[in-house]
């Protein structure tokens, strides 16, 4: 939205009325006077006008080492939340960029930023998201083509894009997909009927979890992560 149409309908005051204000440099946006209002704002520009605060929200970017056992939603009648592992003020605005099942631990971002987290989560933006998977069975070479060529999905009628395993071990294996279907992998390894028995996501994009964080712990991204997605 335009700063002075912004001004104009949070006060309603006339486009003269506000035209005047920026002539008088009462008008800061983000602490600093601007002389007129042509400018678009977002939700998180600090506005201010007469000394009065008409818009302070503070965009926020977490990354989260999710534990097992929690549940990637803001609420659940039932089980613990990844919300309730958040210790931050104006948590219940946060909203998750991409969800992890139940079990599965590692990278999770949160934020109150709709705009950013929707270029995580559209499938248009292939997005990569590595893994580290274990399974019951042993994983074999063909896996790496199949995976590669992409396995059909009936329920949805598709065939999933192209994805990169490396095969780590017997039973374990690295593999990085670039969409986020429900319980992709584990229908993925599905197809040889070979069940996940660990999985835990270590990227999604440039964004890697902090080997400091402990599995339930975060921290803020840096403004380096947060602009690396775009
Ligand atoms: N694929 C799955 O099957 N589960 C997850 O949590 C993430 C990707």
């Amino acid at each position: 939205m335009r700063l002075d149409r912004f001004i104009e309908s949070s006060l309603s005051y006339s486009a003269q009325k506000v035209r005047e204000l920026f002539l008088q440099r009462l008008v800061l946006l983000n602490g600093v006077a601007v002389l007129e209002g042509r400018g678009r704002i977002s939700e998180f520009c600090r506005v201010e006008v007469a000394g009065n605060i008409l818009q302070a929200r503070e965009a926020v970017y977490l990354m989260l080492n999710k534990p097992q056992g929690c549940v990637s939603a803001t609420r659940d009648t039932k089980n613990k939340t990844v919300i309730d592992l958040i210790d931050f003020p104006d948590k219940e605005n946060l909203h998750l960029a991409g969800r992890l099942d139940f079990n599965t631990t590692g990278l999770l971002l949160l934020t109150n930023d709709g705009k950013w987290s929707r270029k995580i989560t559209q499938p248009t933006q292939k997005i990569p998201k590595t893994y580290l998977v274990q399974t019951k069975d042993v994983i074999s070479a063909d896996y790496v083509r199949v995976f590669a060529e992409g396995i059909y999905f009936s329920f949805e009628d598709l065939t999933t894009l192209p994805a990169e395993l490396t095969i780590l071990s017997s039973h374990s294996a690295r593999l990085t997909i670039y969409e986020g279907r429900y319980h992709q992998i584990k229908r993925m390894f599905g197809f040889f009927n070979n069940e996940v028995v660990g999985l835990h996501r270590l990227s999604m994009g440039e964004i890697v979890l902090d080997k400091n964080l402990a599995a339930g712990e975060y921290r803020l991204l840096t403004a380096e992560e947060i602009n690396s997605i775009n």
